[in-house]
């Protein structure tokens, strides 16, 4: 246990996860300066200090009422699980009260990703998917989110250099909290993530794709398609039957139109499902001349029906859409053998 942190103060109110203003207005509340708000949110998300004894270039009067009546950290470190496969690892949380979550780490070269959950479980229930199994507990706080990071960062050598909202539970069933979040990761005084270095994925949520398009966000935005035609989708995304997936596709054509910018739609390959040469030309059809790019991630097998097709299926596959003009990447997941990969997040005792 690492960050065991303040005497488990359950009902202090936590600290990470305020953004400049509120720690501006929590410092004049204590008769302090507005600008000890400032200094706080600095020692908080630049400085990355793990206790307030710490916040030098706060008064030690100021300080003592932060001990009293706040705690700095929502998460405590439970267990770090490091992969024999790969350079991944796997981070497990908990809450203050009580529930688990994972974060995920991969390091690649000089890039350093971290995959952060949004959700305790998830409510969506996508059938290949393992947090599904979990059932969906509790949104996330954006304090609880930028806390995998915060916590994180201060346990490794390197900077994390790239966020992507891919771990338990769906963004934007949580739409307030995560850009709350994302924006503090993205704030120039605080963590200062380039917004080209923060993923945002999605199941294809139609209203809040709108309203993220309209709000004028600049984080990347990926949407987990999954499959090409809608009978399909609706059997393994019954989310589809809500969010139809033409409508989907509409709704990221609004995005593209308002954003100029390329969505990418991840595609989960799964043996004889929806990897077919003939399920690769319904996808480009499906998709048309919406300018974006595609992911497609080879199955990581859970207990269930579904299976990772054959290297020489996937090659065809992905040989089938790199003859059009599309941008297509693979995605070969990290950690699998820690239970780390994409959709194998699950916490399933307790
Ligand atoms: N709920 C959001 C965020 C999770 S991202 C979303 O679905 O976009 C996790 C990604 O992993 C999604 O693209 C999902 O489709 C994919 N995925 C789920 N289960 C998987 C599995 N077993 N193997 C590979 N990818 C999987």
């Amino acid at each position: 246990l690492y960050y065991m942190p303040e005497k488990i103060k359950r009902n202090n109110i936590q600290i990470i996860g305020m953004n400049l203003s509120e720690l501006e207005d929590l410092s004049e509340k204590f008769d302090q300066s507005r600008f000890r708000g400032r200094q706080l949110f600095n020692s908080v998300y630049k400085q990355k200090i793990n206790d307030f004894d710490n916040m030098k270039t706060l008064p030690t009067s100021f300080r003592d009422i932060l001990l009293e009546k706040y705690v700095l950290h929502p998460l405590s470190l439970v267990k770090k699980t490091g992969s024999d496969l790969e350079s991944t690892e796997k981070y497990l949380f908990q809450l203050s009260t009580g529930e688990k979550i994972e974060s995920v780490l991969m390091y690649e070269d000089k890039r350093v990703t971290l995959c952060v959950s949004t959700q305790v479980g998830c409510a969506v229930d996508c059938k290949f998917c393992a947090t599904a199994k979990m059932g969906f507990s509790k949104n996330l706080t954006a304090g609880e989110i930028i806390d995998q990071y915060l916590i994180i960062s201060n346990s490794i050598n390197k900077r994390i250099t790239n966020i992507v909202f891919m771990g338990m539970g769906e963004p934007f069933l949580n739409y307030k909290q995560v850009i709350n979040a994302a924006k503090l990761f993205n704030n120039r005084s605080g963590i200062n993530l380039s917004s080209q270095r923060i993923t945002i994925s999605t199941v294809g949520i139609i209203p809040k794709i709108k309203q993220y398009s309209e709000e004028g966000h600049k984080y990347k935005l990926a949407i987990s398609l999954n499959s090409n035609h809608q009978s399909q989708r609706v059997q393994i995304m019954p989310i589809s039957k809500i969010h139809s997936i033409n409508d989907l596709i509409k709704s990221v054509w609004y995005y593209h139109k308002k954003s100029k910018r390329l969505a990418t739609f991840e595609y989960v390959l799964m043996e004889n499902v929806n990897d077919s040469s003939s399920d690769a030309e319904r996808l480009i059809n499906l998709i048309g001349d919406l300018p974006c790019k595609i992911n497609l991630i080879p199955y990581n097998e859970i207990d269930g029906p579904f299976k990772r097709p054959s290297d020489e299926r996937i090659k065809r596959f992905v040989k089938a859409i790199k003859n059009t003009n599309f941008i297509v990447t693979v995605r070969w997941s990290k950690g699998t053998d820690i239970n780390s990969g994409c959709g194998q997040l699950a916490i399933l005792e307790s």
